[in-house]
């Protein structure tokens, strides 16, 4: 054990050393005190008081314009009540600059059992108070921004989400907080594209592009998403940052111009526009796997005068009727184009033969047609299978010339382009 002498002598050290300041006042409440007895040197740099100018006077003199009254006044109160209280306030330092304290204060009693003194413990938390009035205003910063945001650890994740996320995906940030964003996956992007996107991460640098994603409900969202790497100072990764902006607008009107292009509105067959695209895809298989290719090109007969006689709406129900006989009748995977007015062309992957086949098909189909209003039609065809080293301007050549033959021959049949 050690003795009362030696034990006081420790504590004066341990007090002088302590990182946190230490201030010793007396007890007199009455005369404008109480007085400062004491100071640790971790008191004297945290108010840049030297010792000397602050024994024997009141810790007031550290108060100023913004310290909280209300804070000095439940201090004086818990004093007078002799209890141990605790706080904060502003104060400041004897060069003016004003610090955060945090303190505590415990009396201390005589042998009489009456307050000899009170001990304080104070803590300047300025850096705390300042880093999280930041955090605070980041916070709602990116609360009140438009666009979700998503913030993972580098082991992706969910840290934080901001209150546009959670609208967004119909998530709470707590019930996504500890998982990984790929909980808002669809499964509909392939290996590939999250491959793309891990190996930029791995190198530190963003990835930007279009997700497809799923909210709590199940329902499908677009977003073009940014997601960036947050690298420490010692450039190791901690975190990554998404930003992203719905385009569920942008993607239905991307969705409304492509069918707009490629689906003609009246038949719903091939425009002539995607029709030339299928014509090349078609081509490029039939080099690279030495696919056969052929051609059907058909036109109305006499279509002039349904129109002059029964009018264009009627023209149109029949040009609507012969393109749904011709998508029954064409393979799902061989495009059918409307190609002209009242002109088809289907594209097969197919040899004369089989093309053949179709067109007669399709010959008997229109012939067997009957219109409530304008009876029978019928559709005259030229058909070609593509010759080795042949263009597909040429190929297109021999089977209009051969439909042009097959109208001069009486119409209602097939012709076959010269060399098939
Ligand atoms: P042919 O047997 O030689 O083919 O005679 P045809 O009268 O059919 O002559 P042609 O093919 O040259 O005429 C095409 C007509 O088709 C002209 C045009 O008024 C009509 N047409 C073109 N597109 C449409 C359309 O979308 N709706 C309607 N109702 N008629 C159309
Ligand atoms: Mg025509
Ligand atoms: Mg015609």
């Amino acid at each position: 054990m050690l003795k009362g002498v030696e034990t006081a002598r420790l504590l004066e050290v341990v007090a002088e050393q302590a990182y946190n300041a230490v201030l010793i006042t007396d007890a007199d409440m009455a005369g404008g005190g109480p007085f400062i007895v004491y100071c640790n040197p971790a008191f004297c740099r945290m108010t840049g008081y030297e010792r000397s100018e602050l024994l024997g006077r009141s810790p007031r003199l550290l108060q100023g314009p913004e310290t909280d009254r209300t804070v000095i006044d439940s201090l004086r109160q818990g004093l007078k009540q002799q209890q141990f209280w605790e706080g904060s306030t502003v104060n400041y330092r004897k060069d003016g600059q004003s610090y955060v304290v945090n303190w505590n204060i415990s009396p201390v009693l005589g042998n009489d059992k009456c307050v000899t003194h009170f001990v304080s413990m104070q803590q300047d938390i300025t850096a705390r108070v300042r880093a999280e009035a930041e955090r605070d205003m980041l916070i709602q910063a990116l609360n009140r921004a438009h666009d979700p945001v998503l913030v993972t650890d580098r082991e992706a994740r969910i840290v934080f989400a901001n209150a546009a996320f959670e609208s967004l995906t119909g998530y709470q940030a707590a019930e996504v907080t500890g998982k990984t964003p790929a909980l808002l996956g669809s499964g509909e992007q392939s290996a590939d594209f999250y491959r793309e996107m891990w190996e930029a991460l791995d190198n530190n640098q963003s990835f930007q592009a279009r997700f497809i994603n799923r909210r709590k409900d199940g329902s499908r969202y677009y977003v073009e998403q940014s997601i960036a790497p947050v690298v420490n100072h010692l450039g190791s990764r901690t975190h990554f940052i998404s930003t992203s902006w719905q385009v569920d607008e942008l993607v239905e009107r991307e969705k409304a111009l492509h069918t707009m292009a490629t689906q003609d509105k009246l038949t719903g067959l091939l425009t002539r526009r995607a029709g030339d695209d299928a014509l090349y895809n078609a081509h490029h298989e039939h080099l690279a796997k030495a696919r056969p290719l052929s051609t059907i090109i058909c036109d109305i007969d006499h279509f002039k005068a349904v129109n002059d006689t029964f009018g264009h709406l009627a023209g149109d129900r029949i040009i609507q009727h012969i393109a749904r006989l011709i998508d029954q009748q064409a393979r799902s995977g061989d495009p059918a184009i409307r190609w002209g007015g009242e002109e088809f062309l289907i594209v097969l992957q197919a040899n004369h033969a089989a093309a053949m086949g179709l067109a007669e098909r399709l010959r008997r189909a229109v012939e067997q047609m009957q219109d409530a209003e304008v009876g029978q039609v019928t559709l005259s065809l030229g058909i070609a299978e593509m010759l080795p080293g042949e263009s597909i301007e040429q190929l297109l050549g021999r089977a209009d010339g051969a439909l042009y033959r097959a109208k001069r021959s009486g119409r209602n049949r097939i012709m076959s382009g010269a060399g098939n």
